[in-house]
């Protein structure tokens, strides 16, 4: 029998996944990327500066806590993969850091990004101003108005904040903008996509910057546990880029469960969920093929979430073949459900979660674990962000 296959190949595809669909005014963008981003992230000077801000600006490697009451309560050996200690709170920024290293050896001088919540938008501006490089966040006129304070973080920052006020007004219109701006700047412009989506090479880039955290895990789990294989690993999918970074190094370790947790926002039969495994079928979203949330004649359904994070209706093309192999299991959770793991969280270990990581935290009580059973959440992000929709919410 075939070994399976995980990694993405020559032409960008995952099994039947992947790939770049993209107007032929990006071909050269694309192209460029495609030729050099193996060997540029591969230079020993590149390494160097990036596992330096990794380090001294991020805060890397972020710790590996072993949460003791959390593991009585579930009976298993449970660890939190502390990503919301990162600088500007969440993974995104070790993605933003390894893009903007890139676009600089690609003689690039601005940088524009999409934005929905906003998340991504920061960890770029945040990049852009540490660079001294020029940046422009498109997003949504609708998003503009309901993240307030990141619109206004990216500004302090530095950072020009776009609206798109095309179509609905959200993350989609922000993308379809992005995208025209750079057909409209080729050569003195990157885009910094901000998950494991979009067309080849991203997903494969994005998914090497952001793969630091299964190689931090591994190390600290040889540490505490002497092996450096858990039995399990959680994390939120939304497009897919924390959960394949904590995946990435266990991926060909098949004893390793993999579980990806999507937003079933109100219930996957309420027609208000963003749960694409679940529901999705296979089509064309931001320039690749994956799984997607579509009608029957192929529109793309619009997604819901109380997480601004996982409210999106596709999920990267890797996942969408990990899904289809059966590498990783994906779960999903209600709206209800995250915002009671959320408080549940704070008040087991005194960490209050951002609510997409609140989502792999309810994943928990969807299975039976041995109270030997090593167990390790991606806590993907800190939930300063998410103050409004915890107070909103109100049960607590
Ligand atoms: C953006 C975000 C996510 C979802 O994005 P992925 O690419 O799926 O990781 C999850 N958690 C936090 C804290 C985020 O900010």
């Amino acid at each position: 029998m075939n070994k399976p296959r995980y990694e993405v190949d020559t032409q960008g595809y995952y099994g039947q996944f992947g790939g770049a669909y993209i107007p032929e005014m990006l071909y050269p963008n694309i192209e460029a990327l495609r030729e050099r981003y193996l060997a540029i992230t591969s230079e020993p000077s590149f390494q160097q500066e990036f596992q330096a801000l990794l380090r001294d600006y991020v805060g890397r490697p972020t710790p590996l806590y072993w949460a003791k009451r959390l593991s009585e309560k579930h009976g298993a050996r449970i660890y939190l993969k502390r990503e919301d200690l990162c600088h500007t709170g969440a993974h995104k920024i070790n993605n933003t850091i390894g893009q903007i290293l890139l676009a600089q050896r690609l003689g690039k001088q601005k940088i524009i990004a999409e934005t929905g919540a906003g998340q991504h938008g920061v960890a770029t501006a945040t990049v852009c101003a540490l660079m001294g490089m020029e940046c422009m966040v498109y997003m949504g006129k609708l998003d503009m108005e309901r993240q307030r304070p990141n619109v206004e973080r990216m500004r302090i920052l530095g950072t020009q904040v776009v609206p798109a006020t095309s179509g609905n007004m959200t993350l989609k219109d922000a993308t379809n903008e992005a995208m025209r701006h750079w057909i409209n700047h080729p050569t003195d412009t990157h885009y910094i996509i901000g998950s494991v989506v979009g067309p080849h090479p991203y997903p494969d880039m994005v998914a090497r910057f952001q793969a630091v955290i299964s190689e931090e895990m591994k190390r600290q789990l040889i540490e505490k546990e002497g092996n450096p294989f858990p039995d399990y690993v959680f994390a939120c999918v939304g497009g897919g880029s924390n959960a394949a970074g904590a995946f990435y190094h266990f991926l060909a370790d098949e004893h390793v469960q993999l579980v990806g947790v999507e937003a079933g926002g109100r219930g996957i039969d309420s027609g208000e969920s963003a749960a694409t495994t679940a529901l999705g079928k296979p089509g064309v979203l931001h320039g690749s093929r994956t799984l997607l949330m579509q009608t029957d004649d192929g529109q793309v359904v619009e997604p819901h979430s109380i997480s601004a994070g996982l409210d999106y209706p596709g999920i990267g093309p890797m996942h969408a073949h990990l899904f289809d192999i059966g590498r990783v299991t994906f779960v999903n959770v209600t709206d209800d459900e995250a915002m009671k793991a959320g408080v549940a969280l704070s008040r087991t270990e005194g960490i209050i979660p951002a609510i997409e990581t609140a989502h792999a935290m309810a994943a928990l009580d969807q299975f039976e674990f041995d109270k030997d059973d090593v167990v390790v959440i991606n806590l993907s992000g800190r939930g300063d962000k998410d103050l409004e929709t915890y107070i909103k919410w109100g049960q607590y």
